[in-house]
């Protein structure tokens, strides 16, 4: 079969966002919204704090890289530093807990 030239990705739909962990692009779904609670970075589990938000794959890895690089500064615009233990937390109790059903 011959490509059109039309990108598939696995045949997923729906929104996608980049992890500033690993930069990688993932269905919404897969990721983890975080926002801004005065400098701590939380997690926004029901995806419905308002404010700028930046997406993170619910893995320590990604939140370990997206530290070193400073990626959460960028991404919600401020001059740092940032608390991201909430975050930390979150992951470290529930681990890879993308699809907790509702
Ligand atoms: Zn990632």
């Amino acid at each position: 079969m011959r490509q059109s030239g039309k990108l598939e990705y696995g045949g997923r739909r729906g929104p996608q966002r980049t992890c500033v962990g690993c930069r990688v692009r993932t269905a919404k779904s897969e990721l983890l919204r975080l926002v801004l609670d005065g400098d701590h970075v939380v997690p926004d589990l029901r995806g419905r704090l308002p404010g700028r938000g930046a997406s993170l794959h619910p893995a320590l890895s990604c939140l370990e890289l997206a530290e070193r690089r400073r990626a959460f500064l960028r991404a919600f615009r401020v001059p740092g530093p940032l608390d991201v233990s909430p975050v930390r937390a979150h992951l470290e109790e529930n681990p890879m807990s993308c699809r907790t059903p509702s």
